[in-house]
């Protein structure tokens, strides 16, 4: 199984888990055209699109995912926020597992500034489980045995507090930020909080272009873990198998 990262950022989010037979979308903030291209056109092996919540980089395509007719899968909340109607779009739950295709999903509850935002545990026989977790000022939850992570690492206190002296960003903004987003010291938390054992990959996400540094986070992630860290970059695909072959 490989995962390609289409987009990871606040301009547009959008990440496939897919091998030969099966493909799995998180978010639906790029252009669907995106998506088809990166699958070349084999959309029959689309087992579901999930969504984390309404903000447009996460959800502005939505429509045209079901317009292709994806079952798309997303809280009541964000369903409501989103206002689309079809029998292709799904409604999800905290603490509900669900299954599409061989892929078991298990939404939970995130900490963000949207009606009702989910991370998902996503297992699949040959990843192992897989957590997403982005825009999440925090992360609630521990979870066991997890293989690969993407989650938040959204941004730098100590960046974030020097533009704002600047005058470059506005107080209201970065409070903002702090009440919705992850910042370094709570992402190395949950880290160090989460059972590294099996661990393969961490994937960084949803990196600030201006309130984060990427090569400081990396470097953090991999001196609290001393596993193998990722930036998160569209365009890149990282093999997400469970083993290393
Ligand atoms: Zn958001």
């Amino acid at each position: 199984m490989k995962l390609t990262i289409l987009g990871s950022s606040s301009a547009g989010n959008c990440y496939i888990l897919h091998n030969e037979t099966e493909a799995l979308i998180i978010e639906a903030g790029i252009k669907f055209d995106f998506v088809k291209r990166e699958l070349d056109y084999n959309l029959t092996k689309v087992r579901a699109c999930l969504i984390s919540h309404e903000h447009g980089d996460h959800a502005s395509q939505a429509a045209s995912f079901i317009d292709s007719c994806i079952p798309t899968y997303a809280s009541k909340g964000t369903i409501d926020s989103i206002d689309i109607e079809s029998s292709f779009m799904h409604r999800c739950e905290a603490r509900k597992q669900f299954s599409v295709g061989r892929f078991d999903v298990l939404p939970f509850a995130t900490k963000h500034d949207a009606v009702e935002p989910l991370g998902f545990l996503i297992n699949h026989h040959e990843t192992g489980m897989i957590l997403f977790a982005s825009d999440t000022y925090y992360l609630p939850f521990r979870f066991p045995g997890l293989s690969h992570m993407l989650i938040e690492c959204n941004y730098i206190e100590s960046i974030l507090k020097a533009r704002v002296e600047a005058g470059k960003l506005p107080e209201v903004v970065a409070e903002r930020v702090h009440q919705s987003h992850m910042e370094i010291e709570t992402c190395i938390d949950a880290l160090r909080a989460n059972d590294m054992s099996k661990m393969r990959n961490i994937i960084l996400i949803h990196i600030s272009q201006g309130n984060g540094d990427p090569v400081t986070m990396r470097r953090r992630a991999i001196e609290a873990t001393g596993k193998n860290v990722v930036v998160a970059e569209a365009g890149l695909t990282i093999n997400i198998n469970k083993e290393a072959f």
